[in-house]
């Protein structure tokens, strides 16, 4: 089972991914922490692409498209994917990779959420250095600063201040949320309201899934 999530920046795509591997067993790829990983290891290509990461600008197509290439053919039991594709070119790069591995997507999910919502849910948002769990206002760490799971760091993202919030809605809405016209051509779209609670989200999306065949 291939699932895309679809939805603005902090429509809860990278909590709802986690708990679609935790308890469905299909991969959560996100590029964002593919990239933050390249950052956090100070490789090469994460110093290339800190600065773009925190200006909320989108790295180049080709550089996520080989990250990317590389945890799909790792992900033998499926893939939820989380921030890609972002535009009509990285579309076109994932049907290529994917007709290269005799694959398809089965369903793409779009999480919808008001913009309020958002900001304020970025702005309290804290991730772990090691495993990239996501905490929030609704979802808490037990003890403050540090992970539930591995104890590790908790930090700020550099792209979740109000200002560069606003492009990153914007480059959404011009370039990612035409997708879904795409996609609705090709599978099968289905809306879920991301202003609920995670649990109700989650449940919502796992349903869809278990619809469609998923375990
Ligand atoms: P995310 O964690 O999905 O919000 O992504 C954080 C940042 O990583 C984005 O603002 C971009 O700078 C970069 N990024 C993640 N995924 C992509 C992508 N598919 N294409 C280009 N840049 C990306």
């Amino acid at each position: 089972m291939n699932v895309i999530l679809l939805g603005p920046p902090g429509s809860g795509k990278g909590t709802i991914a986690r708990l679609i591997q935790d308890n469905l067993g299909i991969r959560h790829i996100s590029t964002g922490d593919l990239l933050r990983k390249e950052i956090l290891e100070g490789t090469r290509l994460g110093k290339q692409i800190e600065p773009v990461l925190a200006s909320g600008k989108l790295v180049d197509n080709h550089v996520v498209a080989k990250v990317l290439s590389k945890a799909i053919i790792g992900a033998k039991n499926g893939f939820v994917l989380d921030g890609f594709p972002r535009n009509s070119e990285q579309a076109r790069i994932l049907e290529k990779i994917l007709r290269e591995t005799k694959q398809k997507i089965d369903l793409v999910l779009e999480l919808k959420v008001n913009d309020n919502a958002i900001v304020q849910r970025l702005s309290s948002r804290r991730q772990c250095e090691k495993c990239h769990r996501v905490y929030g206002l609704n979802a808490p760490p037990k003890k403050s600063g540090v992970c539930n799971d591995d104890e590790g760091k908790l930090f700020q993202r550099k792209d979740d201040t109000p200002i560069v919030i606003r492009d990153r809605l914007e480059i959404y809405r011009k370039e990612t949320a035409p997708l879904l016209k795409h996609f609705s051509e090709k599978t099968s779209v289905e809306k879920i309201d991301a202003g609920k609670s995670i649990t109700e989200v989650y449940k919502e999306a796992a349903k869809k899934i278990s619809g469609l065949g998923g375990s």
